[in-house]
């Protein structure tokens, strides 16, 4: 396979952040580009249901990186406009707002969600 010139990254939280970073220590020069569901830049999840939620940390805390160090990351960041199909065969991911964005390379970094176990909606502490 020939060195991508364009990857496009679904996810954007550590999963996609690290695998961004980690093409650009190894030298890959092209465009990247990032899309995420949320408006949010990348920021980490633990401290959540810990600092922040007991109130120690403001939430700008979690953040993964830094804005300069975001940048030098050299992305194009779409967030806030969700993937909503995606293409293998022409590797194409077509976002909420109608974009289309193709890549020679698409790594899907969308993490996981929680399954609702039935009839568990009503309970306490769940
Ligand atoms: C409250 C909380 C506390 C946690 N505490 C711990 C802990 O103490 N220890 C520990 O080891 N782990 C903990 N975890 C788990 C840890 O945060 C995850 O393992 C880690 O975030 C996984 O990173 P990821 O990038 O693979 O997935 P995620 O962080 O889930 O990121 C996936 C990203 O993809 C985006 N996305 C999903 N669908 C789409 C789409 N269609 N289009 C575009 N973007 C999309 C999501 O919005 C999200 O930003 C915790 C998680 C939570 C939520």
């Amino acid at each position: 396979m020939s060195t991508p010139s364009h990857v496009v990254v679904v996810g954007a939280s550590a999963g996609g952040l690290s695998t961004a970073e980690a093409l650009r220590r190894q030298g890959f020069t092209g465009r990247l580009t990032i899309v995420g569901a949320e408006p949010h830049p990348p920021y980490d999840r633990p401290p959540l249901s810990k600092q922040v939620l007991a109130g120690v940390w403001e939430p700008e805390r979690a953040r993964l990186r830094t804005e300069p160090t975001l940048s030098a990351v050299d992305a194009q960041w779409c967030l806030g406009d969700p993937a909503v199909a995606f293409d293998a065969a022409t590797r194409s991911v077509r976002t909420r707002s109608g974009t289309t964005v193709s890549g020679d390379a698409v790594v899907l970094a969308t993490g996981a969600a929680p399954l609702r176990l039935p009839g568990s909606t009503d309970l306490a502490g769940v």
